[in-house]
């Protein structure tokens, strides 16, 4: 670790407040249309703050492999404000051990000012990348790992700030076992004070046949039979933006799908694939990260927030959801008609990796997701005498024509339905 005086020198050299002046808050704003946070309150907030030790008491007893492997951590953002990016730096340069460092790489995906992330590299550590065009986060963070030296990848939002200790539970559990993706407990950064909340610890990720994700309490038997605060929960999914994962094992597995855009649905696809081809997804409680979580998103959707957010999760659904996915197009039918782009290389990979069915992931990992009874969905023939309804496929659209016409049986399938 730098001594004291090796630290003021950098920070003398990097001018912290010419940084953060730049581009203050001014009287008569809003402090919350750049960012939708309180920008003016995170400026009066020293980059340097303490927050408080929300771990566990048990956690202080627990002691990590000493020879941990420093890891590439990689900060992907689009117009961040700068004094939450540069917290965020600093709570990692103040909270990590300098050997577990291999390098702090910014990704900055096409932000209107390049100097946000290129004044930042005179930072120990520090790198920075620019792309010259809006990428979205899922390309902005395979662009990351890319130029990544380290053996394991570190993944954190723009606006973060770490706590005591953080890295090396993370660390350890991946180097005993580099088939699991681990995730520290997601702890609050109110978006109007900026003060540091402990969140609940015996929480972890679900969602809904929208693939809508929600936090979950553990239920009472999950509960019991934790008799170790300290212990990891496995968790069916993760909230996507703070992990760790081998660098190796994230490369073998496919990275991430590169056609996805800008935010959203990239942690389904990445939780779907990461437990149903060999690997466990895991919240460690003795990893403690704030985050600070907001209600909206402060940046333009160029497709539109909702267009978006379907075609990434209409890509897992197609992928990964197997028969099930009709519950999906169940709860989100608007989807059904929504352009998706193309499949052919996840569907190989998924093929090629020989991963478990969708079905398996139901029953293994998340067996509390009931089953809808009745989905919107059904299967069946819908028939008026001798005729049936029947699909005509037409040249060059996806949606066919229905006209009636003499019923097609098919082998083992009776007519549910007639009308
Ligand atoms: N981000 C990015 N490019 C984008 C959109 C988002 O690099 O086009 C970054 C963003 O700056 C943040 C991370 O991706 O560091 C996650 O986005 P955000 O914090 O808005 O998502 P949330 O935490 O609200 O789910
Ligand atoms: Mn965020």
């Amino acid at each position: 670790q730098p001594s004291e005086a090796d630290w003021d020198d950098l920070w003398e050299q990097f001018d912290e407040r010419r940084y953060l002046n730049a581009k203050k808050w001014r009287v008569g704003d809003d402090p919350y249309k750049l960012y939708a946070f309180n920008q003016r309150e995170s400026e009066r907030i020293s980059s340097n703050r303490a927050v408080p030790d929300t771990r566990h008491l048990r956690c202080n007893l627990l002691v990590y492999c000493t020879d941990l492997p420093p890891t590439s951590i990689i900060i992907t953002f689009h117009n961040e404000a700068r004094s939450t990016l540069l917290r965020t730096i600093r709570s990692v340069l103040n909270r990590t051990p300098m050997h577990l460092i291999q390098e702090i790489i910014l990704v900055d995906d096409f932000s209107s000012d390049p100097d946000d992330c290129k004044l930042l590299i005179k930072l120990p550590k520090v790198k920075c990348v620019r792309n010259n065009e809006r990428q979205g986060l899922v390309r902005s963070r395979i662009q990351g790992a890319g130029i990544a030296q380290g053996t394991t990848l570190t993944f954190l939002d723009s606006h973060c700030e770490v706590n005591r200790d953080w890295l090396q539970p993370l660390l350890h559990r991946v180097k005993e076992d580099y088939t699991r993706v681990v995730c520290p407990v997601i702890d609050i950064i109110n978006l109007d004070t900026f003060n540091y909340i402990e969140s609940a610890s015996e929480l972890r990720g679900g969602f809904d046949w929208s693939l809508h994700f929600q936090w979950e309490q553990l239920s009472p038997e999950q509960k019991a039979r934790r008799l170790d605060p300290t212990e990891p929960i496995r968790t069916p999914i993760i909230a996507g933006g703070l992990f760790v994962i081998d660098k190796a094992w994230f490369d073998y597995l496919g990275k991430y799908d590169s056609e996805m855009d800008i935010w959203g649905g990239e942690n389904f696809e990445m939780s779907f694939r990461v437990w149903m081809c060999g690997g466990s997804l895991e919240i460690i409680p003795c990893s403690r990260v704030g985050h600070v979580f907001r209600k909206k998103h402060p940046y333009i959707f160029p497709d539109g927030n909702t267009n978006t957010y379907i075609k990434n999760t209409k890509r897992t659904a197609e992928v990964w959801m197997d028969e099930y996915k009709q519950y999906y197009y169940a709860a989100r039918p608007f989807a059904l008609e929504r352009p998706f782009g193309n499949i052919e290389n996840r569907l190989s990979l998924r093929k090629n990796l020989q991963c478990e069915s969708f079905q398996w992931y139901l029953k293994n990992v998340y067996p509390e997701l009931s089953i809808p009874k009745d989905s919107l969905i059904q299967k069946g023939n819908i028939r008026q005498r001798q005729k049936c309804l029947e699909t005509q496929k037409r040249k060059n659209q996806e949606i066919p024509n229905l006209k009636l016409s003499p019923c097609i049986k098919i082998k083992g399938e009776e007519a549910k339905s007639q009308v």
